[in-house]
């Protein structure tokens, strides 16, 4: 055993067990290291050859002091459910060098006290797609929990078919989600309640630590981290598929990219979750999920805002309107950016919505198009022929020309938000298509090209093509 360099702690298991469980791990047979995220190790200042002896820890092989399961809480697809990690084992609290402290926490471990009859096991396949987007979206400079390692486990499991099974280790911020105040309000008192809430702001805002209003302020801070997150998520096309208040951190990041999935052709309504038969979490309406979830979160915090429950709702109905100015503010004011605007005014929303228009009339890809205005290609756009597609483009122009600012400047702003290359999807099936069968390049290749995003100097070659158009319609699958 080597964990020389972890000095796991957990400051977690001060709450009341109410919260976690700690029951015997669950040994596999022959774990191996199939992927490492390197830079992730340096900036945690983790050693990275000591970190390839912790094979047996990261498989979860081994019981330690600090290590436990947590429980939870989660409205899926609407509907409320006793959850908990049913797969997912808590090493312990890491504190950086930089003093920051985080999570890491394994996914795929075996069953836990919370697993309801599944068999608290992962696949390579699901895993390898974690891995991979979540590093995607940290390079893109949105929010979100790391993928620090995935090891093999030796073991078939049985999905639709048999998988080889493999175990994720993922770093957070936290864990702590709009499910665990769920949890809390649904399982506990109002003091478990306060107790979580007062560990949630010692973990993520401690300058509201003792506030009296501290439990308002916090709610707040929830609210703006998720309304920008959503806004990110937006303003690049990406598509969660199960944005259950159980997958939905206080921290504003983002986690459990299962059946994601970045939007090719552009449009509104676009689903690609097989589980999302309603389409519940489809693209345009993430944002309103977000707000819903939210609402979850004010309902358990209630008993906290205020003396009396009117006083609550009214103080978390503000801070819920709140959200939907934040929101707005940030997703226009990144579509003018994507455009080149450096100061968003209030006709440019006209602008930008009437480019999305465009874009969905169109069918054009999302990312392509916004790459292409960065590189000034405006023949290759899918409306450049139409009549509304040169209005458009007119009317770009003389804005930008409003704006009287240097080319170069409008392109250095445009490189910043609009990548060159995201996780295609039929790239990501791909590498995991690779993982499956144990060969693990396709996906060290892909993460080399999705670790600089916004690289325009880069010849990203096949990497920045939408994909064959026979693979649409694309549906991803939880793998679970
Ligand atoms: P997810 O869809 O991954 O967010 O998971 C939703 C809930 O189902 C969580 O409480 C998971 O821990 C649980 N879960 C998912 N897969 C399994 C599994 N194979 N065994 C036990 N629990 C699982
Ligand atoms: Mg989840």
């Amino acid at each position: 055993m080597s964990t020389s360099d972890w000095n796991f702690e957990a400051t977690y298991l001060e709450l009341r067990e109410l919260f976690y469980n700690r029951g015997p791990v669950h040994p596999v047979a022959s774990p191996q290291l199939v992927l490492l995220n390197e830079p992730l190790a340096d900036t945690l200042g983790l050693n990275r050859l000591t970190l390839r002896d912790d094979v047996a820890l990261l498989a979860g092989n081994e019981q330690t002091s600090t290590s436990f399961s947590q429980a939870y809480a989660g409205h899926q697809f609407g509907h409320f459910t006793m959850l908990g990690d049913g797969r997912a084992l808590m090493l312990g609290e890491y504190v950086a060098p930089n003093g920051k402290r985080f999570d890491v926490q394994l996914k795929g471990s075996g069953p836990t006290a919370y697993s309801r009859g599944g068999d608290g096991r992962a696949a390579v396949g699901p895993m390898v797609r974690e891995f991979l987007i979540s590093e995607a979206m940290h390079a893109l400079g949105i929010p979100t929990n790391r993928a620090l390692a995935v090891v093999t486990t030796g073991e078939p499991i049985m999905r639709q078919g048999p998988k080889h099974g493999a175990v994720l280790t993922r770093v957070a911020s936290s864990h702590i989600r709009v499910g665990t105040f769920q949890y809390a309000a649904a399982a506990g008192s109002i003091d478990d309640v306060v107790a979580l809430a007062d560990y949630a702001i010692q973990r993520h805002d401690p300058d509201l630590k003792g506030l009296p209003d501290r439990y308002e302020q916090f709610l707040g801070r929830v609210i703006t981290r998720q309304a920008k997150l959503i806004a990110n998520w937006q303003l690049i096309g990406f598509i969660h598929g199960v944005m259950n208040t159980d997958n939905t951190f206080i921290s504003g990041e983002g986690l459990d990219y299962g059946p994601c999935a970045f939007m090719d052709t552009y449009h509104p309504n676009t689903v690609f979750s097989s589980i999302d038969r309603e389409g519940r979490y489809a693209y345009a309406n993430q944002p309103y999920i977000g707000s819903w979830n939210l609402a979850r979160l004010a309902e358990t915090l209630l008993p906290l805002l205020a003396d009396t429950h009117e006083a609550a709702v009214d103080i978390a109905n503000k801070l819920l309107n709140d959200y939907t100015e934040t929101y707005k503010d940030a997703y226009f004011t990144g579509l003018a950016h994507k455009i080149g605007l450096y100061v968003r005014k209030d006709e440019d929303d006209t602008l930008t919505d009437e480019l999305l228009r465009l874009m969905m009339e169109t069918e054009a890809d999302f990312t392509n198009t916004f790459r292409a205005l960065t590189l000034g290609d405006t023949d290759a756009l899918a409306f450049a022929n139409r009549d509304d597609g040169k209005a458009w483009l007119a009317a770009w122009r003389k804005r930008l020309n409003e704006q009287g600012l240097p080319d170069e400047d409008v392109i250095r702003l445009m490189r910043q938000h609009n990548p060159a290359v995201i996780p295609r999807n039929h790239h990501v099936e791909a590498a995991i298509t690779a993982a499956e069968r144990g060969d693990f390049e396709p996906t060290h290749a892909l993460l080399d090209v999705l670790r600089n995003p916004y690289d325009y100097e880069a010849d990203y070659g096949r990497y920045v093509s939408p994909g064959p158009p026979r693979t649409y319609p694309y549906q991803t699958f939880c793998g679970t």
